[in-house]
């Protein structure tokens, strides 16, 4: 997809903000509006457009690395509390149609809706 920003990332082989991890089917780059310090988002590197047309085995690679990530986050920098998030169409607050999931840790207070 030309004109998918998340494409082009995956296409530059570099986010435009922070890349924390990619392999073979998924790519994982920091929020570049974050709702909180490591909001983390995971997309598959092949273009789908929201849940509804992503096969199951690319959910269950993007899922695997979401737990990799988590668990990182978990016992590196001591994130305790996290959300994970996908919006699936313009009534679900879906704002780029190419598949992802948040990360977005939670602290004590903070207080912000995703
Ligand atoms: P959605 O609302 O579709 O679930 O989430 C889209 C997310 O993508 C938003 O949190 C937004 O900040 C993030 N985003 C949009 N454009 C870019 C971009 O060019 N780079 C990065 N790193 N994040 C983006
Ligand atoms: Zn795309």
């Amino acid at each position: 997809m030309e004109d998918c920003i998340f494409c082009k990332i995956v296409k530059k082989g570099e986010a435009n903000y922070w890349k924390v991890c990619e392999n073979e089917s998924v790519y994982a780059f920091l929020d570049i509006n974050p709702v909180n310090e490591y909001h983390t988002l995971i997309i598959p590197k092949r273009h789908y457009e929201d849940i509804f047309d992503t096969p199951e085995d690319e959910l269950i690679k993007v899922m695997s690395v979401v737990k990799k990530i988590t668990m990182l986050y978990n016992t590196k920098l001591g994130i305790k509390n996290v959300q994970i998030i996908n919006s699936s169409g313009p009534e679900a607050q879906q704002d780029v149609f190419h598949t992802h999931f948040h990360i977005v840790p939670r602290r004590h207070g903070d207080n912000q809706d995703v």
